[in-house]
């Protein structure tokens, strides 16, 4: 509990407060400029995501025609007739941020400090291969429902940003479940919504809290590591993860003890490298 109580503390002040930020020195938010290069210039990045949504396609059919699936952890009992639907994430799964963190790059001052504008701005690309998954899922009459923990004051530039890309949406129906308060990070109780009203055949996203609880997933990395092994028979199945290099919880689960400041966290992660 000690190191989740450390994680809780890290999000508070990284997101809140804006500890890691300086337009002075930069050199703390560049350490983040190969991760987004990787994403931003690599046809290897393309070309994973491409392979993941093709193999989401694939297992659509599957999940489709197999009344006894679900993908979901919160679906327990009685949901072989309800309607199939898939449950997506929405940043770094269907819509590519990496602009927005080529600007805290450059400018120095990382999340929040131009987050909503970002938003606003509605101009977030896609991620490679998603487009075709999408139009497929909702061809086979199966329910999109983009959960993400974007707040609700960010719905409208969420939804434009989702129809100038042209992606399934329709604003008749309740098709994106956003993050209702600063700190309710936790998707589950949005997964169990979603599950009571229909069979959820696939979920995909690029953070394990896309799929699991907060509480199973803010822990150490040592321990945290462990659950992709624990969920070994989900990958590929009926879970579908994209690659983030670039943020993330994986990040804040390597500070056991709380940095004190950009100096002490970029010690925290030479001390964690395994040469
Ligand atoms: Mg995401």
């Amino acid at each position: 509990m000690k190191s989740l109580k450390h994680i809780f503390l890290i999000v508070f002040i990284i997101y809140s407060n804006n500890f890691f930020s300086s337009e002075e020195d930069k050199s703390f938010q560049e350490q983040s400029m190969l991760s987004v290069l990787f994403v931003q210039t690599s046809a290897e990045f393309a070309a994973n995501n491409i392979q993941t949504y093709a193999n989401a396609s694939k297992a659509l059919d599957i999940a489709l025609n197999d009344k006894s699936w679900s993908a979901a952890l919160e679906q327990i009992d009685d949901f072989q007739d309800k309607q199939p639907a898939i449950i997506i994430d929405v940043d770094e799964t269907v819509l590519d941020n990496s602009n927005f963190q080529s600007r805290t790059i450059l400018s120095g001052l990382s999340y929040p400090n131009g987050w909503k504008e970002w938003v606003d701005e509605a101009k977030a690309g896609e991620v490679a291969g998603v487009r075709d998954f999408l139009y497929l899922a909702e061809e086979k009459g199966v329910a999109i429902y983009y959960l993400t923990n974007r707040l609700e004051s960010l719905r409208e530039g969420t939804i434009k940003n989702l129809i100038n890309l042209g992606l399934p949406f329709d604003k008749n129906k309740n098709m994106l479940l956003m993050r209702k308060e600063e700190n309710s990070r936790d998707k589950t109780e949005r997964r169990k919504h979603i599950a009571n009203k229909n069979r959820i055949l696939l979920v995909i996203g690029d953070q394990l809290t896309d799929f699991i609880s907060t509480d199973e997933a803010y822990i150490y990395h040592k321990e945290r590591k462990k659950l992709a092994e624990k969920y070994s028979e989900m990958w590929g199945t009926k879970w579908f993860l994209i690659t983030n290099p670039t943020y993330g919880r994986w990040e804040l689960s390597i500070y056991e003890d709380f940095p004190e400041s950009e100096e002490e966290a970029i010690e925290i992660r030479k001390d964690t490298l395994v040469p």
